[in-house]
């Protein structure tokens, strides 16, 4: 880490101790605090994650320049923007703010949330813009604790959101990570790929959920074949906090545990999905897009639970999806 490097992340580090200190000792930060308590966030959850809040007035501008801070230093934190007369204000306003950190848990970036996303066209979730600490591509929420609480439980999990992560890590379930808001990336597969040879993917139970766990299969299979994948899937409509929220720890837990499918369980599971099984043509068409997916299963034992699973549901003929499927896998190699 060279010098700017260094000093960047001394900024970050006291934006994000001056924006704590807002949300858990001033009248300022007393809405805030009440709706994360509210959210179920204890103050022991709220010191460990170091979550803020920056205030609707302006509040790091005039700290740093109080401290006489270099404005060409200020203006490459990204944590100011900069209006047509050129002068820099507080790019987070009004937001519970969560700092972002790099493998080694120092602050490198923020991503601030909305208390209320009702009447507004503002984004929900802000981050920090790209910087010469924070290339988002390269960065994964909790990464630094994660990592080692993968040394004991010999993997990793991935959610959709930091919410989510925290959800987790309350239920004492620390080996939680997500991708900064967007897809999952090469970088951020790489960095899992050094950690553990074990990735579940437990993102949110709506469809955008379900579609972006089918993209990311893909993605990590389409990379490595040293990362063995599960996938979590949540009940229809919820995501792990909303599941921690409604039913306590004990059974975030089980379910993280026994909700785990194959990825092909997973994707003939979704392939069904806007299917009327019951219509014939429907039912041809998942046959054969189900026998695609199976035969790209490199283990015939694996391979034959499938089919028999088709056999019973659809009350078919072994034999046949057998050299239908000796077919497809010729076809493949
Ligand atoms: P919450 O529980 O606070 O509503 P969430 O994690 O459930 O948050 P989702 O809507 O499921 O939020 O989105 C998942 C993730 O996508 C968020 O954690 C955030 O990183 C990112 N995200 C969501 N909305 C936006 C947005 N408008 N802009 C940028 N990133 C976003
Ligand atoms: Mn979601
Ligand atoms: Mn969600
Ligand atoms: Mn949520």
């Amino acid at each position: 880490v060279n010098s700017v490097d260094h000093q960047l992340i001394e900024l970050h580090e006291l934006a994000a101790k001056l924006y704590h200190h807002i949300l858990v000792n001033t009248q300022a930060g007393a809405t805030a605090l009440s709706y994360l308590k509210q959210r179920g966030l204890s103050a022991e959850i709220i010191n460990d994650f170091g979550i803020g809040f920056a205030p609707p007035q302006r509040l790091l501008l005039p700290f740093f320049h109080e401290r006489q801070t270099d404005a060409d230093l200020l203006q490459q934190t990204g944590l100011f923007s900069q209006n047509q007369q050129g002068e820099l204000y507080d790019r987070f306003v009004d937001r519970i703010m969560f700092p972002i950190k790099n493998g080694s848990g120092q602050v490198i970036a923020f991503s601030g949330r909305l208390l209320s996303t009702e009447n507004t066209d503002m984004p929900k979730y802000l981050n920090s813009p790209e910087t010469k600490l924070f290339n988002k591509r390269r960065v994964l929420f909790n990464f630094d604790i994660a990592r080692k609480a993968a040394r004991r439980e010999q993997k990793l999990i991935l959610f959709e959101g930091f919410m989510d992560v925290i959800a987790a890590y309350r239920a004492g379930v620390t080996n939680g990570i997500a991708s900064m808001g967007t897809s999952l990336t090469e970088e951020q597969v790489s960095m899992i790929e050094r950690v553990t040879s074990n990735l579940d993917v437990c993102y949110d139970g709506d469809q955008a959920g379900q579609n972006a766990t089918k993209r990311a299969l893909e993605m990590i299979q389409g990379q490595t074949t040293n990362v063995q994948l599960e996938v979590v899937s949540m009940p229809a409509g919820i995501d792990p906090d909303e599941y921690l929220q409604q039913y306590g720890a004990e059974k975030f837990k089980q379910w993280l545990m026994d909700a785990r499918q194959t990825p092909v369980a997973f994707s003939l599971r979704h392939l069904k999905q806007g299917l009327n099984l019951e219509n014939e043509a429907d039912q041809i068409n998942y046959l054969n897009a189900a026998l695609q997916i199976i035969a790209g299963v490199p283990n015939e034992i694996e391979q034959d639970v499938y089919v028999n699973q088709l056999v019973s549901e659809f009350k078919l003929d072994k034999a046949n999806l057998t050299s239908q499927l000796r077919e497809l896998t010729r076809q493949r190699d």
